[in-house]
């Protein structure tokens, strides 16, 4: 089994559920006392979250390519950044870390275009649903179209995200304002949403929603013990 290289604590919330979905994939993979080979490195979220506000990208992706460059020295074979927001930089720390990069956005495309979805929700912080980095993977690599909340919506999700999920909150509130927003999605025509934040899942019940949901995290943490299991150790 490979080393899968980590970059985590963009917000150590859905870094704990990274950490569980990928033990948990391999046991039920390989069964017995099998689990997951995973160097981490956890970021301290509080001076990311500054920098991202800021505009200050280039800082960003110096410092987790640095990180990216210490997991290569540890020995991991490829690296996953668990976080969709921080896939802005994917492209620049792939390049100067030397190992690839296992993008977030494909296991979410390949679902997608294996289920034949044709339109789809986007629901992540304002970087993700504004930005041209995330849309455009999907919609040129996977040829799906891609629609995001409206205005508002936008709004109060990204406040949600990182004024309650990413420390740990979760209300009912949160749960109703998330349900709204993919029953907006919804009367927009779309037949599917992807919950393009790693912490959204918190707040996202996927057996009781209006639309069939494509939750990040959980494809993943999936695709990331797939790519381990199957490819040999180098
Ligand atoms: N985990 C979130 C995401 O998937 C947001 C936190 C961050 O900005 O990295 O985008």
């Amino acid at each position: 089994m490979q080393l899968i290289g980590m970059l985590g604590g963009m917000s150590w919330q859905s870094s704990a559920l990274y950490y569980r979905l990928m033990n948990e994939a391999v046991a039920e993979r390989l069964g017995g006392l099998h689990s997951a080979r995973v160097l981490l490195h956890s970021v301290d979220f509080q001076g990311i979250e500054k920098l991202q506000h800021e505009g200050d990208w280039q800082q960003l992706s110096d410092q987790l390519s640095t990180a990216a460059v210490g997991l290569r020295n540890g020995g991991a074979d490829f690296i996953i950044i668990a976080t969709n927001t921080m896939h802005k930089v994917a492209d620049a720390l792939e390049e100067t870390c030397g190992l690839p990069v296992l993008h977030i956005v494909d296991p979410t495309g390949h679902a997608l275009i294996s289920d034949r979805r044709n339109k789809v929700g986007l629901l992540g912080t304002r970087f993700t649903m504004e930005e041209k980095f995330y849309r455009q993977r999907l919609e040129t690599l996977f040829d799906v179209e891609v629609v995001v909340p409206e205005e508002p919506d936008r709004l109060d999700i990204h406040r949600i995200i990182y004024e309650e999920l990413c420390v740990g909150t979760v209300t009912q509130q949160a749960r109703n304002r998330f349900a709204a927003c993919i029953s907006a999605l919804r009367e927009r025509d779309c037949d599917s949403v992807i919950l393009g934040c790693t912490e959204i899942t918190m707040v996202v019940d996927t057996t009781n929603s209006t639309l069939p949901i494509y939750d990040t995290t959980g494809l993943h943490a999936t695709a990331a013990v797939d790519r381990a299991i199957a490819a040999p150790k180098t």
